[in-house]
């Protein structure tokens, strides 16, 4: 591996390390929050990166801008065909990668994405009662979704994460629930503020469980200690009687953005140095243009410094995206 020959530091001296690639906005789910039941207006196939595009984005970033880990998200990624041919190009860079997947298809392609190289994985899943699966993803998968969570776990996946949107008044009864299936599967369940990037534009301060409203539940039927969390944004907590842990992705109450060390690709190659960024770099339209790698890494440099302080979620001056989080690459 070559030496590294930009670090990608903003001007608050955060180092970004972590790299989030959307390889579709597509997806075959319709989580209410996320998408309209009909009329999503997919990419165009050929404003799609490639997996030359990814794979050549991702080395220069990892070999020459000093990123340690790359998640796949999507709109859904095993929906994107061929993704173990993704997931074997990209094992082959000293990178630790991990692929975040409604679950859906685990059953079908588990062992093929371990045995392309992938080592970690979250499943999304916001409720464990079918009847409320169905309303809130507008599919009815919510057996085959908890067979999905358990092949990963049968193909060595480790550790599985499942994580939960929590909304009031939707599914704000479960967090007890959600946490005995973790202890039971042997899986690590993490609660996700929910946040302003719906397609709907519906959600609402109110509507947002926060991570004090969960630790309330949680310690009314465990007993848990707090465990450093260093660079992961979530808040983690591990059972004292040696049955794993949980966590709290708390980004709207307790945002952790001096902490900060991610960057996105979406699946149209735009490079956006927060989820919640209205601008971003064009890093498709550079390549198609015959951009050299010097000339990517300068742009990926120069967005990256632009980063702005935080999101600032709950103030004023906030101005919501206008992409969910299906289009951004959750
Ligand atoms: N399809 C994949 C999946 O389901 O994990 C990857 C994409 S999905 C957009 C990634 C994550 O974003 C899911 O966990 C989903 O629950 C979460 N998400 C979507 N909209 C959200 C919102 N407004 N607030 C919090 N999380 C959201």
């Amino acid at each position: 591996m070559s030496s590294v020959a930009t670090s990608l530091v903003d001007t608050f001296g955060r180092v970004h390390t972590d790299l989030r690639i959307s390889v579709t906005d597509r997806c075959n789910f319709r989580c209410a929050y996320c998408m309209p039941s009909e009329g999503m207006k997919w990419l165009d196939r050929t404003d799609i990166m490639s997996f030359e595009e990814i794979e050549r984005v991702a080395r220069l970033l990892v070999e020459q801008a000093g990123v340690k880990s790359i998640r796949l998200t999507g709109g859904e990624p095993t929906v994107r065909a061929r993704l173990p041919v993704l997931v074997n190009k990209l094992a082959q860079l000293d990178v630790d990668m991990s692929l975040t997947t409604n679950g859906a298809t685990l059953g079908l392609v588990a062992e093929d994405l371990r045995s392309a190289g992938l080592t970690r994985l979250n499943v999304s899943l916001d409720t464990l009662n079918r009847d409320r699966f169905l309303e809130l993803t507008r599919r009815d998968e919510l057996t085959r979704v908890l067979e999905g969570i358990d092949s990963a776990v049968n193909a060595g996946f480790s550790p599985v994460k499942v994580n939960a949107v929590l909304m009031r008044g939707i599914n704000d009864d479960e967090v007890l629930d959600f946490l005995t299936m973790g202890r039971n599967k042997g899986v690590t369940v993490r609660f996700i503020e929910f946040m302003p990037l719906d397609a709907q534009g519906e959600w609402s301060a109110e509507r947002v469980i926060s991570y004090q409203e969960i630790l309330d539940v949680a310690s009314e039927h465990f007993e848990f200690e707090a465990v450093e969390r260093g660079h992961s944004p979530a808040e983690r907590f591990k059972y004292t009687d040696g049955k794993g842990e949980f966590g709290v992705i708390a980004s709207v109450t307790k945002p952790f953005c001096e902490d900060c060390d991610r960057i996105r690709l979406t699946a149209d190659g735009q490079l956006r140095n927060c989820l919640f960024a209205l601008d971003h770099i064009d890093l498709l339209d550079l390549m198609r243009n015959g951009a050299s790698d010097d000339d990517l890494l300068a742009a990926v440099a120069g967005e990256v410094h632009r980063k702005w302080a935080g999101h600032a979620i709950g103030q004023v001056h906030f101005i919501r995206p206008s992409k969910s989080m299906s289009q951004l690459g959750g």
